[in-house]
């Protein structure tokens, strides 16, 4: 059946009403292919919360590809951050088994501060015939309003919100005043896999419920320091690059 809101849902209204979750379906399967999803962040290091939900967002989505970019130079983290390219190592080899994953060094490469409004200025430039979704967690989402050029960066790219434990979706109605509470709910309830919302600008924003793993680098730095294992947080491959680069082992930062 196709909802308003352009999905198409698997089952009917009655699957909500027997109790049932109604999971998100492809967008109509025609245009899927030509979707990119854009994730970016200082994979410091990278994990498999980062990792499952891309995966989630591509399979669940039906994008093409998800495009890692780590932010080499980022304006908002500092503390305890390895160096640019040591985490953009990390995140090229966490990704090598993924044939749908795939990473660019565009904000590595350039110099100064990495700021998104610039990455996905020069994204649209590289991939004109390709609809672009922002991929970021409800945290990064609820930032955007300290980034550079905020209203611009919104107008540039489609956004994929996908759900992080501790954080509502219901807290992001602010950022997305055309959403209905009703479906936020849903989607925090767990009853809605995903809800779709044009926004006034004609971007789409599109909230995504992945498995919930409540893992963050944060935490994984904190272990490294306390010399406690960092297994089953991340890849094998990541954990021995740690190890043999003694990656995090001191730091100001605790929780
Ligand atoms: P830190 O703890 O150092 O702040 P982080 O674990 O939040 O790092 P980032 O590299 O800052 O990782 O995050 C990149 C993107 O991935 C952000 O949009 C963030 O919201 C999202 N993200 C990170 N961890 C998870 C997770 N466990 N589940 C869902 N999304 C996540």
């Amino acid at each position: 059946m196709k909802l308003n809101n352009g999905f198409l849902w698997q089952g009917s209204g009655l699957l909500s009403e027997s109790g049932l979750r109604i999971s998100c379906w492809s967008p109509v399967a025609m245009d899927a292919r030509n979707k990119i999803g854009i994730f970016g962040g200082t994979f410091n290091p990278i994990h498999y919360g980062h990792l499952r939900a891309a995966e989630e967002v591509r399979e669940k989505l039906h994008f093409e590809k998800i495009l890692f970019i780590p932010s080499c130079n980022p304006p908002l983290k500092s503390g305890d951050l390895a160096p640019a390219e040591e985490r953009y190592e990390m995140t090229r080899l966490s990704l090598e088994t993924n044939p749908f994953f795939d990473i660019s060094d565009l904000e590595c490469k350039k110099r100064g501060k990495s700021y998104t409004v610039e990455t996905l200025t020069a994204l649209n430039k590289l991939y004109p015939e390709k609809s672009l979704y922002l991929v970021v967690g409800i945290d990064s989402f609820l930032e955007i309003p300290g980034w550079r050029q905020p209203e611009r960066l919104m107008d540039l790219i489609h956004f994929v919100v996908v759900s992080r434990p501790g954080f509502s979706f219901s807290s992001i109605f602010s950022m997305i005043p055309e959403a209905s509470v009703a479906n936020l709910s849903e989607v925090d309830g767990g009853r809605r896999e995903c809800y779709k919302t044009n926004l006034k600008n004609g971007r789409e924003v599109v909230l995504l419920n992945v498995t919930p793993l409540p893992i963050s680098a944060t935490a994984v730095r904190m272990l490294v320091r306390r010399g406690e294992s960092i297994k089953y947080l991340l890849p094998d491959k990541i954990e021995s690059y740690i190890i043999s680069h003694n990656l995090y082992q001191k730091g100001g930062e605790d929780l």
